[in-house]
């Protein structure tokens, strides 16, 4: 699947370790409901669907008939660690749709994981963006889906709505991104301050729209930013450079980790960032250690 679908690839590639990932179901990973579970943000992003089923008996134990009926997973969570299963079903299927939401669009899907160690640790946040987009660059289709944001795994719905028909350039992302941060109200814990998940709402999902810009991008400025030239060369050794601590070790995903995080990103935003970026930046790395060093011991929040 990992080929049709790389970013769920790439999320199982960091799931647990090759021991929970042998024997860990990923129906059983959706119906704990856990607001920090990694496969709910992907299926969420790509638009997934369940079929639960149920089977009726009587009192001899004959089967009278069996019931499936599917639901779209956004309906599937409805509270903490709530879901929509009633007691007589299970999780028979889910259905992951193949395609981009209408022909002819180009989709653009990637998941990001932050969590304080490489493996066998649950994510701080994590996110999945989906956009699909028609040949002139305009959003026909967007999927914002995070964990570790909420109660539950959830998407920000008024973005998804905000960034139709819009170009898909950082001019854009900024725009939106007074929206975004006002939509996830997220909690302290053990795993990390309320302020420093708040931080990582917008700026996985401007990492994102870096990572899917900058890639296919032939003019020489960022959309929306500071005219100084976009070395392009910089650019991708500063990726490489980036890429290659994130593979050092056996996993290759493209994760996250909250010691690297912010020195990442600060490296290649500073080669295209404008000025209230960069002190959107600077406050943030802020924020980062402030947040490091809260949380470290202390515990204030569920699982
Ligand atoms: C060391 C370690 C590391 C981990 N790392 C991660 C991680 O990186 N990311 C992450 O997301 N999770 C992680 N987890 C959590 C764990 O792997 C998942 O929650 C796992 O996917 C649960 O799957 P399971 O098949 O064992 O479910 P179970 O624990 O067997 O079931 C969970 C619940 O769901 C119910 N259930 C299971 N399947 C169905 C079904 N088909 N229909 C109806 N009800 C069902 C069960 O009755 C039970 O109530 C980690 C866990 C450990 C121990």
């Amino acid at each position: 699947m990992a080929d049709e679908f790389p970013a769920l690839g790439r999320m199982l590639r960091v799931f647990g370790s090759r021991q929970i990932r042998n024997r860990a179901t990923m129906g059983g990973n959706l119906v704990t409901a856990s607001p920090i579970g990694d496969s709910a943000p992907v299926l969420l992003a790509l638009d997934a669907k369940l079929g639960l089923a149920s089977i009726e008996v009587n009192a001899n134990g004959d089967v009278l008939g069996t019931w499936e009926e599917t639901i779209p997973i956004k309906d599937f969570f409805i509270s903490y660690r709530k879901t929509a299963l009633q007691p007589d079903q299970i999780l028979k299927r889910i259905i992951v749709p193949r395609f981009p939401s209408a022909p002819g669009l180009i989709r653009r899907c990637e998941w990001y994981k932050v969590s304080k160690r490489r493996e066998m640790d649950i994510s701080t946040v994590a996110a999945c963006f989906t956009v699909d987009l028609d040949r002139g660059g305009i959003v026909r289709h967007a999927r914002l889906a995070y964990g570790g944001v909420a109660a539950m795994p959830a998407r920000a719905l008024k973005t998804e709505e905000a960034l139709l028909g819009k170009p898909w350039t950082y001019e854009t992302i900024k725009n939106v991104l007074s929206i975004l941060e006002t939509e996830f109200t997220p909690i302290s814990d053990v795993r990390g301050a309320a302020e420093y998940r708040r931080g990582l709402i917008s700026s996985l999902f401007e990492r994102f729209c870096f990572d899917t810009t900058a890639r296919r991008r032939k003019r020489k400025f960022l959309p929306g930013s500071s005219p100084r030239p976009l070395r392009r060369r910089s650019v991708r050794s500063a990726r490489k450079r980036a890429q290659t601590r994130h593979r050092r070790g056996n996993v290759r995903g493209r994760s996250l980790f909250r010691q690297n995080h912010a020195r990442s990103l600060a490296r290649l935003f500073t080669l295209c960032a404008s000025k209230d970026f960069e002190a959107r930046r600077n406050r943030r790395a802020t924020n980062a250690r402030h947040s490091r060093s809260v949380t470290r011991g202390r515990y204030s929040g569920p699982e």
